[in-house]
């Protein structure tokens, strides 16, 4: 959590401030149900209050779903959707910014170069058809390892792809620090892979967090290289 929870608290009763001002009566109440939905998410409440401080176009409406567009090292972008439009936010620590109604307003060119697009155009391209965006955060809390089904915090199943060394950094499937740490060529027999588990034990596993995929940055290069 970004927010110590006494300033959460005080961000969700401000939220609901400007949904009473701000969306028409018959909106108010799913408004505040997705409020609900994202208490204890402080990116979320900060796209949510941005958006009902600004009103784009004072159409006074709710937002009745948030998708997740993209997100790299602390800056995310996502879709907030109304009933009949769509908006782009960016959130960054704690501050959240519109940057318009997804796919008619031009994308900030420093967005486009932040998320790596060429263009306005190609950035609307690859977020796919914008209704079928994945839910944000509320799903990802629960999220599984995708190759061994671990959830967030727990220890990847042994020999999982996806999980990181804690000698190298690099894929422990693959990288050569088993070899290494058991003085041999190959692990050829169970008692060896108990050994290394010992070893992987004491020296502390990295658990599994969302952001780690079978293509870790840094994962996928020169791993497999013996160094
Ligand atoms: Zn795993
Ligand atoms: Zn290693």
């Amino acid at each position: 959590m970004l927010l110590p929870e006494i300033t959460q608290d005080k961000l969700v009763s401000e939220i609901e401030l400007f949904i009473e001002y701000g969306v028409v009566e018959e909106q108010r109440i799913p408004a505040k149900e997705l409020l609900q939905k994202y208490l204890d998410n402080p990116i979320a409440l900060a796209a949510l209050l941005e958006f009902y401080k600004v009103l784009p176009e004072a159409r006074e409406e709710a937002v009745n779903r948030i998708g997740r567009i993209d997100s790299l090292q602390g800056v995310t972008l996502l879709a907030l959707y109304t009933a009949n439009h769509t908006y782009t936010v960016v959130v960054t620590e704690g501050e959240a910014h519109i940057l318009g109604e997804f796919a008619k307003d031009e994308t900030p060119r420093e967005i486009l170069n932040y998320f790596a697009h060429s263009s306005h155009e190609e950035f609307i391209k690859s977020c796919g058809p914008i209704n079928e965006l994945k839910e944000f955060g509320v799903k990802e809390k629960a999220a599984a390892c995708p190759a061994c089904g671990v959830l967030v915090g727990e220890f990847h199943l042994l020999g999982c792809p996806v999980e990181i060394c804690p000698w190298c950094d690099g894929q422990l499937c693959k990288c050569n620090c088993r070899f290494e740490k058991l003085d041999v060529e190959s692990l050829d027999d169970d008692e060896q892979v108990e050994e290394f588990q010992d070893l992987l034990d004491s020296k502390g596993r990295v658990p599994y967090d969302s952001e780690q995929t079978p293509a870790y940055p840094g994962t996928s290069d020169g791993l497999d290289k013996k160094k």
